[in-house]
């Protein structure tokens, strides 16, 4: 489709331009989306003040941001029409992390490890945009009954999906969550649906953890602040009386403080499995009692993107068991977009879990 379109387009740190762009060719392999909704994401925070360089040769703009989209297919490319697998005006889901399918570790389903991977809104142009191209191979037909807001919430919830399958959560297990953001409230809400036994969520912030309680917590507990009324001086003491002391069988860390990573080691018990899934700068190193964590038998893993994770990540909201309703907290419009990310990124407003621009 020729023409002109809407788009916000980041050059460097702290300059976005709303701009008249070419709407972008749709290739063979390629599908064109009208965007509906885009989430603002943590990494678009990053990205734009410049924390994170882009994977664009360079590192840097010029570079269209946004990579939680979903919207209306408007022209297929050969391909998938070839294949009849999308036709103009189905609502679909994509997924960003565009992989390969070809490589040694995609052809072992490794979809994360992928190193061919186009990642839309981070090293190609993404959906902070009215129109958006993705490959036919990354895209989801969205369920009958699910909004474009729902649809925008399905990649970070396929990442949280993917860190809490790393847990093999057992029907009563005590399962911790450290850091109630987005992404550890999808996971609270995910990690109720399996069946835990007890959800404790530890936190810094009230406006967090009481959000948390809504999700499906059982117990929440402040580590930081001593007004708040959830607030504990020794968060150890406290899950073990909460467990009647045999500690937490799984926790989940959906942030990369290096306090948080180490409580979760402190408060997981014997036998216990432990989940990283924070993304941490480069230079961070993480110091393990490793006598303790043997003799326990603790096992830690990582959690990395979303592979093979989105179907369940899909039915999981559009079966209600994420209420996207109480994970979207604020909405923006396509030209307020700098407006989004700036808000999101101000730990001086404190309430707030997930902005979603609509289109
Ligand atoms: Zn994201
Ligand atoms: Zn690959």
């Amino acid at each position: 489709m020729k023409g002109k379109m809407k788009a916000q387009v980041f050059y460097e740190k702290e300059v976005m331009k709303l701009e008249e762009v070419d709407i972008p060719e749709v290739h063979a392999n390629e599908v064109l989306i009208r965007v509906r909704a885009c989430g603002v994401c943590g990494s678009d925070i990053s990205y734009y003040y410049a924390h994170t360089p882009l994977d664009t040769p360079n590192g840097r703009g010029p570079l269209i941001l946004g990579h939680e989209f979903c919207g209306d297919v408007v022209e297929v490319g050969q391909m998938a029409k070839d294949m009849q697998l999308f036709k103009p005006g189905d609502r679909v889901i994509a997924n960003p992390v565009q992989n390969c399918f070809a490589c040694p570790q995609c052809l072992k389903h490794e979809y994360n490890l992928c190193t061919h991977t186009r990642t839309k809104g981070v090293g190609y142009d993404g959906a902070y945009a009215e129109y958006a191209v993705v490959n036919y191979t990354h895209l989801y037909h969205m369920p009958k009954d699910m909004t474009y807001e729902e649809g925008a919430i399905c990649e970070p919830v396929a990442c949280a999906t993917y860190g809490v399958s790393k847990l093999e959560i057992k029907v009563g297990d005590v399962v911790a969550v450290i850091g109630p953001g987005n992404i550890g409230l999808s996971m609270i809400q995910l990690i109720k649906a399996k069946g835990a036994g007890k959800i404790i969520a530890l936190g810094v912030l009230d406006y967090g953890l009481e959000k948390a309680m809504e999700m499906g917590a059982d117990a929440v507990l402040n580590t930081l602040d001593r007004n708040s009324k959830y607030y504990t001086d020794d968060p150890v003491r406290t899950v073990s009386e909460i467990t009647g002391g045999s500690m937490a069988d799984k926790v989940i860390v959906p942030t990369a403080a290096i306090p948080a990573l180490e409580q979760a080691l402190d408060i997981s018990g014997l036998h216990s499995r432990i989940t990283y899934f924070g993304m941490p700068r480069p230079e961070d190193v993480l110091k393990v009692n490793l006598s303790k964590l043997i003799t326990m038998d603790k096992t830690i893993n990582v959690s990395w993107l979303a592979p093979n994770s989105w179907d369940e990540a899909i039915k999981a909201i559009s079966e209600k068991k994420i209420d996207a309703s109480k994970l979207i907290t604020h909405r923006f419009g396509l030209d307020d977009v700098e407006k989004a990310i700036r808000f999101m990124g101000d730990n001086s407003q404190p309430e707030k879990v997930k902005s979603i621009i609509v289109m």
